[in-house]
């Protein structure tokens, strides 16, 4: 791949950096107790919120809110390079963007699935932030083995009655809207008997649960579904194909740019705590720890190719498989390598998370530990990654 920008693509990436330089508040930037990684949580603060609504609309006036999202419904129709160039200014600014569930999902799948009614009504409102999204597909029984779902929507009349029990829903407690997978046929194979919902989540019968993780931060949920009246007209495709629905890979720049930005970062910063860090001088000297962070680098490096990569397939019309499981698994496991490689560098100060305290970096090695330990699970495990690189990637037998 052409690693350099074209002329067109400095330019653009010029004008980003341009808006960046005139609009980014210090502040912002710098926000401390974030490496980036994982969003604020719980932890936003009402102002950081206010200050987000008018950042995502400023964003929007450039199309730069959903740059993937064609222009017809409010995006910014940037190529796929475009995308590419605007993760990783913002990424190496620190530059927050709206996104989560609402832009990366439930959009885009009603873009492709949805009625023009159910267009009209969600997609501005996704693009304008009035509308937060959640996703309603775990189970106590059914992660890895999705299609195993047990919630049941069963149709009566003008609607669907939903009961059952869903869990680790992100961002739940403050959604306005969910993707609900609900098995409609349970005499179906099971990946030919699951409906797909757009579930608004005040309607009686939602009760959120907060699930404290051990960051004491609430930011995922169990979902109880009592008697839930879903009208047909929030079925999104056709009845029993949800699970095709859930599945496509929508064709949207997802390199993990960002993350592989992030990751180059908090190496940087790492090695500036081993410098300077006071009333420690040998850190810096401490053979072992220096090695440990020079593999870390090397192997930010080696993510950033890999993201690369996928970049280019997607430039040329392919549509990454195994590479994008490579990507996951090496992102998420390198997440956890790297966390503990800080604390190793913060040692007993790596016990201490609270800013303000004495803590090494502000308390954002030991948070960033905590966080990392969920990486290899979201989004896919790494077994289920590698057990796809082995089979659509090497050609092996299944297990
Ligand atoms: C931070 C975070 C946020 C999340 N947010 C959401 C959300 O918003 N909405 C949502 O619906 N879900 C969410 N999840 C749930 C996530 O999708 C599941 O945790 C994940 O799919 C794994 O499922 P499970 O937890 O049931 O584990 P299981 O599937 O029970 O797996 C348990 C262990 O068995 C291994 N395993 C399972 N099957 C195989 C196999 N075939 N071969 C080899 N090993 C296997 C797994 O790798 C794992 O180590 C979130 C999870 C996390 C950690």
């Amino acid at each position: 791949m052409e690693f350099r920008d074209t002329a067109v693509e400095g330019a653009f990436r010029a004008s980003v950096r341009a808006f960046l330089d005139a609009e980014l508040p210090a502040e912002v930037a710098a926000r401390p107790g974030e490496w980036g990684l994982f969003n604020a949580g719980g932890r936003a603060t009402r102002e950081f919120r206010l200050w987000m609504q008018e950042w995502t609309a400023k964003l929007n006036e450039h199309g730069w809110g959903a740059p993937a999202w064609p222009k017809e419904h409010g995006g910014g129709g940037l190529s796929v390079k475009e995308q590419f160039i605007l993760s990783e200014e913002f990424a190496w600014r620190r530059a927050p963007r709206p996104g989560g569930i609402g832009h990366g999902w439930a959009g885009p799948t009603i873009m492709v699935y949805g009625t023009e009614a159910q267009k009209a009504a969600y997609l501005p409102r996704i693009i304008s932030g009035e509308h937060v999204w959640c996703q309603l597909f775990s189970e106590p029984g059914a992660g890895s083995d999705l299609a195993s779902l047990q919630t049941r929507a069963v149709r009566d009349g003008d609607d669907y009655v939903v009961n059952g029990q869903k869990i680790w829903t992100s961002g739940a407690h403050g959604a306005h809207m969910g993707i609900l997978l609900a098995r409609t046929n349970p005499d179906a194979p099971k990946h030919r008997g699951v409906s797909y919902f757009l579930l608004d989540m005040k309607t009686p019968g939602v009760t959120v649960r907060p699930l404290v993780n051990m960051l004491d931060s609430h930011e995922f949920n169990e979902v109880y579904l009592e008697d839930v009246r879903v009208p047909a007209s929030h079925l999104l495709g056709e009845e029993n194909r949800g699970w095709y629905l859930a599945t496509t890979t929508l064709d949207f720049e997802r390199s993990g740019i960002a993350t592989s930005v992030a990751h180059q970062q908090i190496v940087r910063d790492l090695a500036a705590f081993a410098r300077t860090a006071t009333g420690r001088a040998s850190l810096a000297r401490n053979s072992r720890l220096r090695t440990e962070l020079a593999e870390r680098a090397i192997e930010a490096q080696v993510e950033s190719l890999v993201c690369y990569r996928i970049i280019s397939m997607q430039e040329r019309g392919e549509i990454p498989n195994k590479e994008s499981s490579i990507a996951k698994l090496y992102s998420s496991e390198l997440d956890v390598r790297l966390a503990t490689t800080g604390m190793h560098l913060a040692g007993l100060h790596g016990q201490l998370n609270d800013a303000g305290t004495d803590a090494s970096l502000g308390g954002r090695i030991p948070r960033f530990y905590m966080h990392s330990t969920t990486s290899p699970i979201g989004g896919g495990t790494s077994e289920i990654q590698r057990n796809i690189i082995a089979t659509r990637g090497l050609g092996l037998p299944r297990a």
